[in-house]
């Protein structure tokens, strides 16, 4: 007897169909004698729906009253779910934020989870009853339910799987695994068998939105061993997190991710003085910017020099606000910003090994007349700023030349 959980996204659950076809996929672990925890999202596009009422009604939202609201989609699949297996005659009960407790902080709409007291899931499952989990809500001080984050049901399965010390944590999602870029971009994408963590906490953080960050973070330091698999196609293969040690073939590049919605802001001849990063950055900090690569000229006067850097689109109107607040203490002559910019990152261990793998991509996307607006690197990843029209020419150009594509 294995402890197993199972978590299904947003498409597997879309609707009665498919969630009596989930229900299935459970009871076939429970008949294999697992004990069980299943995590759910909302509904296809119901997370959106009611972002989008909230927006309606007042842009300037309560963060906390956002989680009420956005929470109440999984409450739902979860409760559905439970009726889906009881109606198979498979034992289930629902389990919301507070129930469990998922503890969270107090960051309310990206709230990261503090800890899963295993008690009430373990008793739940040791009774034999299969625990039918909210993903994406938690409960924070205060008792007040809070979400982490778009796509933070992953982080919840992963947790629940730490917290309960199951032997596998398998994702189920529309696609049978992890590709080498997003499968929507290139129909030569290939699923990869393994993919080590560093790689797939690289690609997530990336813009790779088949797993949410954090999720891999907590499946790294807790050692979950975390399958990807398709809902639809639950035998295809899937692909397994791993260790580094446990690949064999450490190519230079293997995979590509991309993220559109990124803004460039730039601040041109700003003083070349200590202290002028942080006078910049400070005030944007303090406004709740992501900043995220950043660019700064070497001045050819030691007077003045130029400063770019890049932050959400969604984030480009608060940046731009709390840098003209703070115009006098930073001393810029001119501030201009594009709000239609993306990162294209290629991303593998082996990179660390082989020379000249960046000087590929620049050379690649030259070729295809892309202009590169800013660049950074770190040990497992380059990435680049570019038009975000380009997005689908650069992924497939660079997929190519990386000889990621399908054979
Ligand atoms: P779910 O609702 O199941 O959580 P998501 O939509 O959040 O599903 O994530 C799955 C999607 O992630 C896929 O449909 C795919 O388009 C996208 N994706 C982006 N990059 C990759 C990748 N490298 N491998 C697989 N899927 C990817
Ligand atoms: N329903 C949430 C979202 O759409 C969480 C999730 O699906 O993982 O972001
Ligand atoms: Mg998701």
């Amino acid at each position: 007897m294995a402890k197993i959980a199972m978590k299904f996204g947003g498409t597997s659950v879309a609707d009665l169909d498919r969630i009596r076809n989930v229900a299935k996929l459970v009871k076939k672990e429970v008949d294999r004698g697992n004990q069980v925890a299943v995590v759910v999202s909302a509904m296809a596009g119901e997370t959106n729906k009611l972002v989008k009422l909230i927006n309606d009604l007042d842009p300037q939202y309560d963060p906390k009253e956002y989680d009420t609201v956005v929470a109440s989609g999984e409450q739902v699949t979860c409760g559905l779910l439970a009726i889906a297996l009881g109606a198979l005659g498979v034992k289930a009960r629902s389990f919301l934020g507070w129930q469990m407790p998922m503890k969270t902080s107090n960051m309310h709409a990206s709230a990261r989870i503090e800890g899963v007291p295993p008690e009430n899931l373990n008793a739940c499952l040791e009774s034999g009853t299969v625990a039918v989990i909210a993903g994406f809500q938690g409960v924070a001080e205060g008792e007040r339910i809070s979400t982490l984050g778009r796509g933070g049901s992953d982080t919840s399965a992963v947790a629940v799987a730490a917290a309960i010390k199951a032997d596998l944590c398998d994702i189920y999602t529309d696609v049978d695994g992890v590709y080498t870029t997003d499968p929507r971009i290139t129909s030569k994408a290939r699923r990869m068998e393994k993919i080590a963590f560093e790689e797939m906490l690289e690609m997530a953080s990336l813009g790779a939105k088949v797993l949410q960050t954090r999720s891999v973070e907590i499946a790294m330091q807790h050692r979950v061993p975390v399958r990807v698999l398709s809902t639809f196609d639950p035998d295809a293969g899937g692909t397994l997190l791993c260790d580094e040690e446990d690949i064999v073939e450490k190519k230079p590049v293997t995979g590509i991710a991309y993220s559109r919605d990124e803004a460039k802001i730039s601040l041109m001849k700003i003083p070349d003085r200590p202290g002028i990063a942080a006078a910049i950055f400070g005030p944007l900090a303090d406004a709740g910017i992501n900043v995220d690569m950043i660019v700064q000229n070497v001045s050819d006067d030691g007077k003045r020099t130029d400063l770019t850097f890049t932050c959400p689109r969604t984030e480009l109107a608060r940046a731009l606000k709390a840098l003209e607040e703070a115009a006098e203490a930073i001393g810029y002559r001119e501030i201009t910003s594009d709000a239609n910019m993306a990162k294209i990152s290629i991303i593998g261990i082996g990179m660390r090994a082989h020379p000249g793998v960046a000087q590929k991509m620049f050379k690649t996307l030259s070729e295809k007349g892309i202009n590169i607006s800013v660049i950074s690197t770190s040990e497992i990843k380059v990435s680049v700023l570019i038009p975000e029209e380009y997005v689908e020419l650069a992924v497939r150009a660079l997929h190519s030349v990386y000889e990621l594509d399908v054979a």
